[in-house]
């Protein structure tokens, strides 16, 4: 994804002819960037050979969870319908997690009935909720115990989920007391303990004391799990003041983790395997003008993209188009929705923008799509996948039939 002779284009397409043949605002992916991020992935922990499942709600669209299955990768995922879509994508359930802290007894039947690898359980009430659905069916059913490692991800509050006040997971002395349960059930296998301490996670030093939390635990129990799922929570470089996550050190510290505790290894990434193969194009409507600022009003709002809205998550907008004409001008770049939060991004130095003109708004890959909504009932936008020389939908963009 870059600029050619001006032209923003993924592969050798223009973006420009993309937004002109189905409209604006539309998502669009690169394949050869999908399989690259995996590819990179499985070289960066080669030397642990984890199970990696692609963390379905970072990016539910069913092409894409299809490539990705092909690629060799399983799937966590966090309520029925991501995991009916999983199936649908042909993802083996011996390579499907079941994650989340509100499964419902549904749910649950539902996973055991398909024999997914592990429903990893996040509390006693659901543990006794999988109990008596296997003994109903007279079965033994997999599971892992979420263990909340009270580990601060040093990430965006919102989205941090491995501190004692956080819901998820089960706190390390109630750990202790349901793995002796399990234990003693004849109704559940205990396989796996699993955490996922957050998302967007840039440093190594929390996944190392994570590592620690976990070896401290393990060293209580006199219990073999058969997996540690490590979660995912991998950051992307959203903007160049973003470092670098170190994989090599994270792998050297799971590499040594995993040959004390003897244990296979599961990964659920999501955006580092999808954020940045993924833009949002959208046109200006109007522009509008005040003593401090222009408002750049585009087409895209927060409910195609809540990101910046919900987290305050920066994107990086730059022209579809590139002209290099120069002006003194800010640019806030705000959607359309009746929000004052229904804003992207504030910039002091952007070319010159004319009405009708293309945006590109980028690393849109995960959790872009997945959190859209119909909210001012707007119609959800496309989906476009360019693959090669081709590109074409993948999701069609919703009609007002669908919504009215
Ligand atoms: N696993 C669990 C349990 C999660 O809650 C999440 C995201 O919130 C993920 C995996 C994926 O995280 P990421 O997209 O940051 O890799």
């Amino acid at each position: 994804m870059k600029y050619r002779n001006n032209n923003y284009s993924i592969n050798k397409i223009k973006v420009s002819k993309i937004a002109q043949k189905f409209g604006t605002p539309v998502y669009c992916y690169s394949y050869e960037k999908i399989r690259e991020n995996i590819k990179n992935l499985k070289k960066n922990f080669k030397s642990i050979s984890p199970l990696i499942c692609f963390a379905v709600k970072s990016n539910p669209n069913l092409r894409i969870i299809k490539e990705i299955g092909k690629m060799g990768l399983g799937a966590d995922v966090v309520s029925k319908g991501e995991l009916l879509k999983a199936l649908k994508a042909k993802i083996k359930p011996n390579k499907i997690v079941f994650s989340g802290v509100g499964k419902t007894k549904n749910e649950l039947t539902f996973a055991i009935d398909k024999k997914i690898l592990l429903i990893n359980a996040e509390s006693e009430s659901e543990i006794i909720d999988i109990e008596k659905i296997a003994k109903s069916k007279n079965k033994k059913v997999n599971i892992g115990l979420r263990l909340n490692p009270n580990t601060d991800a040093k990430t965006l509050s919102q989205i941090s989920t491995g501190k004692k006040e956080n819901k998820f997971g089960i706190d390390k002395i109630k750990f202790l007391e349901l793995v002796k349960y399990c234990k003693n059930s004849k109704y559940l296998e205990l396989e796996c303990l699993s955490v996922h301490i957050g998302s967007q996670i840039l440093n190594y030093k929390p996944y190392e004391k994570m590592l620690r939390a976990i070896a401290s635990i393990l060293r209580k129990l006199d219990h073999k799990f058969k997996y540690i799922d490590l979660g995912g929570g991998m950051g992307i470089r959203y903007n160049k003041s973003d470092k670098k996550l170190n994989y090599k050190k994270y792998n050297s510290l799971i590499r040594k983790f995993k040959s004390k505790n003897k244990c296979n290894i599961i990964f659920e990434p999501g955006r580092s395997i999808i954020g940045n193969t993924g833009i949002l194009l959208s046109r200006v409507i109007h522009l509008k003008a005040n003593k401090f600022k222009t408002f750049v009003i585009v087409d895209a709002g927060m409910n195609d993209l809540m990101r910046p809205a919900l987290y305050n998550a920066k994107h990086a907008i730059i022209p579809a188009i590139r002209n290099k004409i120069k002006h003194n001008k800010i640019y806030e770049f705000v959607g359309p929705i009746c929000e004052s939060t229904d804003k992207f991004l504030t910039i002091k130095k952007f070319q010159k923008i004319n009405k009708n003109d293309l945006i590109v708004i980028c690393d849109t890959g995960a959790y872009g799509y997945s959190l859209s909504s119909n909210y001012n009932l707007r119609p959800k936008p496309a989906e476009i996948l360019v693959k090669g020389s081709k590109y074409f939908v993948i999701q069609k963009r919703q009609s007002f039939k669908d919504l009215i």
